[in-house]
């Protein structure tokens, strides 16, 4: 058994601990920040992907998917876009021995792979609302250390791009993306901040940037997933252009919508405890995993109603494994905890004998269940489980938040930082400095936990036009 470090204490080598013992993932591929992922990790991950799928195709969104490689002429046309994403590139410069007539460039973010194509695509008022995504690996040439799922150099990425026929219809996509998105963290029982980022801090190329932002690790935020809304900058240079009813040319409004792995790593991040990872059912590549306890005067009788209850529950749509290996129970037990199986059913002589299982949740409440109400029963668990999981994280998240009512109260912060901002950019890098961070910007909702006044801006005390905002060192 290995003893993982202390999640408040250390808290990053608490999150690698956990990846490395739940073998989430390989990290000893040769290329540094490329992981290997392994059966378990791709079990998750493909649940997760199932989740995206099922909520960003019930806004009406279809799936494509568009080559990895990108003619550096395609790529240089956005001019933001070229300079945000320029030292993060990696280049194809040679076809063979041949140096290419035209590099190619393996794509950070799809903007430039697929609007030369939508300037096809989209002629007429009758082509709009598109709305396509793709689920692909890109490639960013990542400086600072990478860790396994939140920061890495091959990304497994969610992307939508839509083209809409004016600034309100790509508004309109935005908040339905902002929808969907509630209904993703609810299955993943992350609680999470939508946030406007300020000008300064937009995605390249973006007429604005809502982040989806998290607290991790006590003073940290990670972002896990961004919805942007271009106007016409990316329609005026690639020439998605359609023609209205009234015979009129015009530039298409368009709006992205990503997410990664990171979900993945925020996950565990969240929910994950001193035993190991946590999942909630929605993404456990087991939800259950039934243990038979052999025991001398039982004969096969563990075994054969172990075999049954799994069988039973995986006619029921779950997902379940059956551990009969060898080991001792208490070792079955430790490793499914660390592997974080949201329910666990043992099937010992006196279950057998009385026609039950005893069941014990990754949260550590237990019970007995009679068999002839397994599926239902078990289902109820599961649900509970999620909504306590839910509730836990709502908890944390909260305690998350603090007021800080001057620069002075910035440095060394141990919770992330509400602070009332002016909205002017040089206020804002004020307190970047203070907090040696980032203002990440203003929330797009009130924050039910929040309770206080506003005051004036904590860097020039202006009060007519302060508003919330949120400062802190993003991991
Ligand atoms: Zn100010």
């Amino acid at each position: 058994m290995v003893e993982l470090p202390d999640k408040q204490a250390a808290f990053m080598e608490w999150y690698l601990a956990v990846v490395e013992e739940a073998h989430l993932t390989d990290k000893r591929y040769p290329v540094k920040g490329a992981n290997v992922w392994t059966p378990y990790g791709l079990k998750a991950r493909l649940q997760l992907d199932a989740v995206l799928i099922r909520e960003i195709e019930a806004t009406g969104s279809e799936a494509a998917e568009f080559p990895a490689l990108i003619p550096a002429t395609e790529f240089s046309k956005e001019k933001e876009h070229i300079k945000g994403f320029d030292a993060q590139v990696y280049w194809v410069t040679k076809g063979g021995v041949a140096d290419l007539d035209v590099p190619l460039v393996l794509r950070p973010t799809s903007e430039t792979a697929i609007y030369p194509v939508f300037a096809l695509w989209v002629r007429s008022h009758r082509d709009l609302p598109l709305n396509i995504y793709q689920i692909v690996n890109t490639f960013r040439y990542e400086t600072k250390t990478t860790r396994p799922f939140l920061r890495v150099r091959e990304i497994h990425f969610f992307e939508e791009h839509t083209c809409q026929a004016d600034e309100a219809a790509a508004t309109e996509r935005v908040r339905s993306n902002r929808a969907a998105f509630a209904k993703m963290a609810r299955a993943f029982a992350l609680p999470y901040l939508a946030i406007r980022r300020p000008d300064w801090d937009k995605f390249p190329g973006a007429f604005y940037s809502i982040a989806l932002d998290i607290p991790i690790g006590g003073a940290r935020t990670l972002q896990i997933g961004s919805i942007h809304h271009y106007r016409e900058n990316f329609s005026r240079p690639y020439g998605i252009r359609y023609e209205t009813v009234d015979g009129e040319q015009r530039y298409a409004h368009q709006t992205t919508f990503g997410l990664s792995e990171r979900l993945l790593g925020a996950i565990v991040a969240v929910h994950g405890d001193a035993k190991g990872v946590v999942f909630p059912s929605a993404i456990a590549p087991f939800q259950v995993v039934v243990i038979p306890i052999p025991a001398s005067d039982a004969g096969d009788a563990p075994l054969a109603v172990s075999t049954d209850v799994a069988d039973r529950l995986r006619r029921r749509g779950l997902r379940v494994r059956l551990d009969a290996g060898e080991e001792r129970p208490g070792s079955k037990y430790y490793r499914w905890e660390l592997a974080g199986v949201p329910l666990r059913l043992e099937v010992g002589a006196r279950e057998a004998k009385q026609r039950s299982v005893t069941t014990a949740d990754r949260l550590g409440r237990k019970g007995t269940v009679p068999l002839d109400r397994l599926e239902t029963e078990v289902e109820r668990l599961l649900a509970e489980y999620d909504d306590a999981l839910r509730a836990r994280a709502q908890a944390e998240f909260s305690a998350a938040f603090s007021v800080a009512r001057s620069l002075e109260e910035l440095p060394g912060s141990t919770t992330v930082r509400l602070i009332a901002w002016c909205g002017n950019e040089e206020c804002g890098h004020r307190i970047e400095t203070a907090i040696d961070g980032s203002l990440l910007g203003t929330p797009e909702d009130p924050l039910p936990f929040l309770t206080e006044p506003i005051g004036g801006c904590i860097a020039c005390g202006e009060k007519s036009t302060a508003r919330w905002a949120v400062a802190a060192r993003p991991l």
